[in-house]
């Protein structure tokens, strides 16, 4: 069988439907790409072709009963920070490097259900905390286009492993910009949808208030498909929205007559670096000849986010991660004196640094007597930041600027500087800090360091399916998204 490996889901999905390809097949094809390209980017942390082929064998038998699913037989590979039954989960940890999952995550089942066959696990920044996938117990990823460059993070597995032709579509989380800032290294289309629409059930917390499940693929045709598998109300998820399913595909063939686009002037300021400035302004005008207008908003108050974020992410993950202590599941050190001894040897053994970092910060901020200082006032924040974008969507249906201010770096350029890496996700953050659905999307490249440009588009509360019919507008107009790496 020949196989164009960077078929898009879609294609595959006719492929599959017209019985041209089988799930099996596809399974080998990708499973066999895998092995011989990996070991170069280090994508993936599990793999299981014993697994993988007999979902896809189950998936085919489905099709011959005569059984329709929406995405039957089509290959998925997932964050390590899913629970897949029977699967080994490692959250990129030395934690849980032996852990194996008792059940699945939600997301994973829909997408079972949907028809999905798991290729494996990705690798990631250790327990999702991380901008370049440098933290990983499991080693750096490589960005598939230049190997001496991050793929960025903390999905980074899921954008190499997508942009490589490994897989056609890939699950990551999104707490901070670990979905949209790797989409954007690695040249993608990944979306965080709006806090609630996909379940948390089963995916290891992070920071519970920030993170949310999305999809990495080639457009956003593909992540609207993925995205209608993936969401649903879910009873084991107390945020969990309750509201029918939607088909996030209805609108994607609107056209983009009368669309208002609203450009803060804050995320066109002096940190962006000139390239990509110039290659969102160049964009800008391809949504412009499309029938988009643009306007002006200013959003005062997003000058705070990183900071803001620095105090609720890790006062959640110190809470979150307490649970790691040795005595029920994970790393367990093999001497110790007593029980305190046994928890203070697991975690000083099981977490690496920045784990650690944000323990501790995430402890100090909550501790008696600055509570009140810091995670009250971040909570504040949080509250202006999500007024200023209710403000914006007076006079505008979308807000949109650059994902990242840069683009691709190299191993090592920011790994000693925590806050020069927190940067990353300047304006990414909000949206996780307000709840807002946000996606990036490939819109050209930084002529001066030749690396890839994002489009961020920031949409209100449960506008999914009009954001993903703008990306999708854009995307019939233009041909990054087209770009593969040669491999
Ligand atoms: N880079 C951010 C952090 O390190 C965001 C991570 C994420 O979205 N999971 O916390």
């Amino acid at each position: 069988m020949s196989w164009n490996t960077f078929a898009t889901v879609a294609e595959t999905k006719k492929a599959l439907d017209a019985k041209q390809v089988s799930a099996v097949e596809l399974a080998k094809h990708y499973l066999s790409r895998v092995s011989s390209i990996n070991p170069a980017l280090n994508a993936f942390i599990t793999i299981d072709p014993e697994k993988t082929l007999s979902e896809a064998l189950a998936q085919d038998n489905r099709r011959a009963k005569g059984e329709a699913a929406p995405l039957l037989g089509v290959p998925i590979a997932h964050k390590d920070i899913y629970l897949i039954d029977g699967w080994r989960t490692t959250c990129g940890s030395k934690m849980l490097e032996n852990f194996v999952a008792p059940y699945s995550s939600t997301v994973v089942k829909n997408m079972a259900d949907a028809g999905m066959v798991t290729l494996g696990k990705l690798n990631m920044d250790e327990f999702a905390m991380g901008s370049s996938n440098e933290t990983s117990y499991f080693g750096t990823v490589k960005n598939p286009w230049d190997l001496s460059r991050v793929p960025g993070g903390s999905s980074g597995g899921s954008a190499a492993s997508v942009a490589a032709g490994l897989t056609p579509a890939s699950t990551g989380t999104d707490t901070g910009g670990s979905i949209r800032q790797p989409a954007m290294f690695c040249n993608l289309t990944g979306l965080k949808p709006t806090y609630g629409v996909c379940s948390r059930y089963g995916i290891i917390a992070f920071a519970s208030s920030l993170d949310q499940a999305g999809p990495f693929a080639q457009t956003a045709e593909d992540c609207a498909l993925l995205l209608s598998a993936m969401a649903g109300f879910d009873p084991h998820d107390a945020t969990s929205l309750d509201r029918p399913k939607e088909d996030y595909s209805r609108d994607l063939s609107k056209p983009l007559k009368g669309l208002r686009i609203g450009l803060p002037k804050e995320f066109f300021g002096d940190g962006v670096a000139p390239g990509i400035a110039k290659a969102v302004d160049e964009a800008l005008d391809v949504y412009r000849k499309l029938g988009a207008t643009t306007v002006e908003v200013s959003l005062p108050n997003v000058k705070y986010s990183v900071p803001a974020y620095y105090v609720v992410a890790p006062a959640e993950a110190s809470s979150n991660l307490s649970r790691f202590d040795g005595a029920r599941f994970g790393h367990r050190a093999k001497d110790y004196t007593d029980i305190v001894d046994m928890y203070k040897r697991s975690r000083a053994e099981g977490f690496g640094a920045e784990v650690k970092r944000r323990i501790l910060i995430g402890t100090y901020v909550l501790s008696h007597g600055y509570y009140d200082a810091y995670y009250l006032q971040a909570g504040k924040l949080r509250r202006l930041i999500a007024e200023d974008f209710k403000k914006a969507y007076e006079v505008c249906d979308v807000v949109m600027g650059p994902t990242a201010p840069e683009g691709a770096f190299q191993f090592g350029a920011k790994s000693d500087d925590p806050v020069k890496m927190y940067l990353n996700d300047i304006f990414t953050i909000c949206a996780n800090l307000t709840g807002q659905p946000a996606m990036s999307h490939p819109c050209g490249v930084d002529k001066d360091t030749g690396q890839f440009v994002g489009m961020h588009i920031i949409g209100n509360y449960l506008d999914e399916a009009r954001m993903l019919n703008v990306a999708h507008q854009y995307q019939l107009a233009t041909e990054w998204h087209k770009k593969h790496p040669a491999l």
